[in-house]
């Protein structure tokens, strides 16, 4: 392993066997992060557009181990699902995003919206949508503000079962996300029959915008696609100016990435919310 930028502990076993060591040593100490109070959660906010105007935000997990130091989540999620931990991490994820959010549109703010990052592990367990429903009465939080985001390779998987989990909690009034599109290897006849509300596009697509020449980039056709599908569309990984003049001019619903904001601690969520809403 290695310290990567900013101090942050990511996998870079250098062969199989220190690669296991490591995966075995973060799943050790990952075990016990939830009770030792190691996990937290940060914000990013999702603007949208053409005005701007603050939607909600993405929350995304930090681990601080005090033993490993920052472990990314790039580096623990596929552990934590390999060893079933995912279940009582994503849990606690969903819980404390919800309970955080309710707690801002009981101070007046928003009302927002926050999407959570939901893993096949999570998908797969027989109670999901009961535990989502719990948690919502919970804390008290209209589902209409809460957005679960899923990637497209884990539906493959089990389509029928996960599709009429997801229809249910759409037909509650969830948002449903599909995250990272485009990488996977979805065909859009199986787009239409998945229950989703939004199309996330992934980074990947928005690293190049605005392009050259007279070429549509594909960031403007996934936009058009998912219009005529029905489905609002949001970009991640927005990092400038062009970009985000872009996709406002193919139309692109929403945006999220660093141009707009880093993810934010949650302490420092709103100030950052007040002093946005008064540029
Ligand atoms: P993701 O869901 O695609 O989340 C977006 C990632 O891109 C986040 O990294 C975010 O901090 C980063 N990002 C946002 N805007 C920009 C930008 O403009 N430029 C660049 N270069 N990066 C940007 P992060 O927080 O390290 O999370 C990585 C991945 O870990 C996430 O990718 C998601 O797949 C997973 N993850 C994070 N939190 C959770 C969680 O609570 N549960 C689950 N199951 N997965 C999570
Ligand atoms: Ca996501
Ligand atoms: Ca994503
Ligand atoms: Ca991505």
């Amino acid at each position: 392993a290695k310290q990567a930028g900013k101090g942050t502990y990511m996998l870079y076993g250098q062969n199989m066997q220190q690669y296991f060591d490591e995966r075995v040593i973060i799943e050790k100490h990952l075990r016990e992060a939830i009770d030792n109070n190691e996990l937290s959660l940060q914000y990013q906010p999702k603007v949208t557009l053409p005005n701007g105007e603050l939607w909600g935000f993405e929350a995304l997990i930090r681990w601080n181990s005090p033993v490993l130091g920052f472990v990314s989540p790039l580096s623990f999620i596929g552990i934590a699902e390999d060893c079933r931990l995912i279940i009582p991490i994503g849990e606690w994820v969903l819980r404390k995003a919800c309970l955080f959010l309710a707690g801002l549109h009981r101070q007046g703010l928003g009302p927002y919206h926050i999407s959570v990052n939901i893993s096949v592990i999570q998908l797969l367990m027989d109670d999901f949508a009961e535990t989502v429903l719990k948690i919502l009465r919970e804390t008290g939080l209209n589902p209409r503000y809460l957005e679960l985001e899923i990637t497209e390779s884990i539906i493959m998987e089990s389509f029928e079962e996960i599709s009429i989990k997801l229809e249910y909690l759409k037909q509650q009034g969830i948002g449903i996300a599909l995250d990272d599109f485009g990488t996977g290897y979805s065909s859009l006849s199986y787009l239409k029959q998945l229950p989703i509300t939004t199309l996330k596009i992934d980074k990947s697509f928005i690293d190049g915008l605005p392009g050259e020449g007279s070429s549509m980039p594909l960031a403007g056709s996934i936009v058009a696609i998912g219009h005529d599908m029905g489905l609002i569309v949001t970009a991640e990984g927005v990092e400038t100016k062009e970009q985000l003049e872009f996709l406002r001019r193919v139309n692109c619903d929403k945006v999220q990435g660093y141009y707009i904001s880093r993810p934010i601690a949650e302490g420092q969520v709103q100030a950052w919310t007040r002093q946005y809403a008064r540029q």
